[in-house]
C-alpha cells in the first residue's frame, strides 16, 4: 500500500477555511486573519502563535462550519476527485491531513470518498456557538512530519508522499519517501524553492507519481 498524505486548504480545494469563517465577522477581521495566515504558511511566524488568535476573533458557530464544508466541494480543485480514483485503482491511499478545522473539512473528505481526517477539532456548545480547540498536532509547526511519522508506523507503507502549498505541508520533505510542493493557488516562493518536486494540478501529481508503479 502507498500512503498518498494531502493538504487541504490551497491545495485539495481553493478556499483557505479559515479565511472563509473569518469573513462573516467583516473585511476587517477577515484581512487580519488572511494576513496572519499568509505569514504562517509562508514560515515567516509559526503556526501556533496565530493558532488561538486567529479563532478568538471568529468564534466560528457549528452553523457557519457547515456552510464552509459546501464551499470546500463548490471550490474543489479541477479534476481531484478524478485524480483520487485513479491513484486509489493504483494502490494509493489517499488520508488528509491539515491545520485546518474538522467540522468543515468533513463533508469534503465525505466528497472525496477519504476516510482518514488529522485536522483540529472545535468545540460548540449547546446553541452551537463556539466554545474552544483541541491543540492538536497540527496547531503548531512540525505537527505534520510527526502526524506522518505515526501513519508510517501504522501502515508500513512502500511509499509515503506529501502533498501540500504551505511551509507546515514542506515540513514533511524528509519524512516522507517525497514531498509535492502544490501551486495552483499559491505557489509560495520557499516551498517552490526547497520541494522536491512542484505541480500546478492534480493530474501532474498523477504524472509524479508514475515512477510508483
Ligand atoms: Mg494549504
Amino acid at each position: 500500500m502507498k500512503l498518498l498524505c494531502l493538504d487541504c486548504d490551497s491545495t485539495l480545494s481553493e478556499i483557505e477555511g479559515v479565511d472563509e469563517l473569518a469573513a462573516v465577522r467583516g473585511n476587517e477581521v477577515k484581512q487580519q486573519i488572511v494576513d496572519l495566515t499568509n505569514q504562517a504558511m509562508s514560515g515567516e511566524i509559526a503556526i501556533e502563535e496565530i493558532f488561538g488568535k486567529r479563532l478568538n476573533l471568529i468564534k466560528p458557530t457549528k452553523q457557519l462550519c457547515e456552510e464552509v464544508g459546501q464551499l470546500y466541494i463548490d471550490k474543489a480543485s479541477e479534476g481531484v476527485k478524478e485524480s483520487l480514483d485513479n491513484l486509489r485503482a493504483k494502490g494509493w491511499m489517499p488520508i488528509i491531513i491539515s491545520g485546518g478545522f474538522i467540522d468543515p473539512i468533513k463533508p469534503f473528505a465525505k466528497f472525496l470518498e477519504i476516510d482518514e481526517i488529522y485536522a483540529v477539532p472545535l468545540h460548540f456548545d449547546k446553541e452551537g456557538e463556539y466554545e474552544s480547540f483541541t491543540a492538536s498536532p497540527t496547531t503548531r509547526n512540525g505537527g505534520k512530519p510527526e502526524i506522518l511519522q505515526e501513519l508510517i508506523e501504522k501502515y508500513n507503507p512502500e511509499v509515503t508522499v506529501m502533498v501540500g502549498d504551505g511551509v507546515s505541508d514542506l515540513e514533511c520533505q524528509g519524512v516522507a519517501s517525497l514531498f509535492i510542493g502544490y501551486g495552483e493557488y499559491e505557489a509560495r516562493e520557499k516551498v517552490k524553492a526547497s520541494a522536491e518536486k512542484f505541480a500546478y494540478n492534480f493530474s501532474e501529481i498523477e504524472k509524479i507519481l508514475e515512477v510508483y508503479s
